[in-house]
């Protein structure tokens, strides 16, 4: 029996969220209180000099403090630790956030855990995976705790769920996984060594596919009514390849022929319709989320260190 596949609107979620942060944020500045995110850019990589440029924007749209703070491409572990150190004392930073990937010749694990866990607005210091992991934390890394929050505003059923997590990233895998056990989902974690990985993903009643490759969860990997979040976000350049992925007539094809590529996710642009209940769709569905909780997670850390407690 063909399903009515509902598309979960990502951006929608995250437009709510960074109206909610906004709201927040207009309080708190009625109280002299200015939540601040400082971003750490490293070398001249162009997607993230585009990732940090739109958080900053977005820190602008709410009226939160931002900075940016870019170094060349030729600094060592101990200069950026040092740039960490000052950021940590800052009085108008809440937020650090050090976009990666960093240079080959800097120590990451030492710079992520530099950060001060209660700024660590990422959520990627081992203190605060820690406290993910026994489920007493207040900053998760960002990606993950949208969908988780997607879920939660679209109605879907985490309690008892089996919930099947294909990639197992410290930023996103992992993370999503402690998350959605957290919510009482029976869950599983597969890679790239997981044997049988379609008739594994096939037990899943909410498919999170955080991998890297484009379309790599097709049919047969889905049960009927399967709730799929696409996380992936990779980009294809042949215009063969997007014929067959989207469809000869689709928009996407005159996109690959004018702008040289157009984004996919990790699962098939359609092969989810008419077998799964809700997809989200690359791009518009997981990418928006990151941002808004990067911007919630800034003012949780925020409220946490300047001791603000809600007006009871
Ligand atoms: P990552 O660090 O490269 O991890 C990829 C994971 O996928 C690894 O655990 C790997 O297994 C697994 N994997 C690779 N090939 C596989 C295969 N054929 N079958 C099963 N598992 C396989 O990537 P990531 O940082 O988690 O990101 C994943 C995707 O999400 C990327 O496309 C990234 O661009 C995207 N992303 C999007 C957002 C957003 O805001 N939309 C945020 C973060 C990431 P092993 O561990 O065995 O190597």
């Amino acid at each position: 029996m063909e399903i009515a596949t509902r598309p979960l609107d990502g951006k929608k979620v995250a437009q709510q969220i960074k109206a909610e942060v906004a709201e927040e944020i207009r309080e708190l500045k009625s109280r002299s209180i200015v939540p601040g995110l400082a971003a750490v850019l490293v070398g001249d990589n162009p997607a993230s000099r585009i990732y940090v440029r739109s958080k900053i924007k977005t820190c602008a749209d709410l009226g939160m403090h931002s900075e940016t703070v870019e170094l060349s491409g030729e600094t060592t572990t101990d200069q950026l630790l040092d740039k960490i150190d000052f950021l940590n004392h800052s009085e108008e930073i809440d937020g650090i956030l050090v976009q990666l990937p960093l240079p080959d010749q800097i120590d990451e694990p030492q710079i992520l855990a530099a950060v001060r866990p209660e700024k660590d607005v990422d959520g990627f210091h081992p203190i605060n995976v820690g406290k993910l992991c026994i489920g007493t934390y207040t900053l998760a890394p960002c990606t993950p705790l949208g969908i988780l929050e997607m879920l939660r505003r679209e109605g879907i059923t985490l309690k008892g769920a089996e919930a099947v997590v294909v990639g197992r990233s410290d930023i996103v895998g992992k993370p999503m996984a402690l998350l959605l056990l957290h919510q009482h989902a029976t869950v599983t974690v597969c890679h790239s060594r997981t044997r049988n990985l379609p008739e594994v993903c096939r037990r899943a009643d909410i498919l999170i596919a955080a991998v890297g490759r484009t379309a790599l969860i097709t049919r047969e990997f889905l049960k009927p009514g399967v709730v799929v979040v696409d996380v992936g976000m990779n980009r294809v350049e042949s215009v063969e390849e997007t014929e067959r992925l989207f469809g000869a007539d689709s928009p996407r094809v005159l996109e690959t022929r004018s702008k040289g590529y157009t984004l996919t996710g990790d699962v098939h642009p359609r092969d989810p319709y008419g077998i799964a209940a809700a997809v989200t769709p690359v791009p518009g569905g997981v990418g928006p989320l990151t941002i808004a909780h990067l911007m919630k997670n800034t003012l949780t850390a925020c409220k946490a260190r300047r001791a603000v407690f809600a007006r009871g």
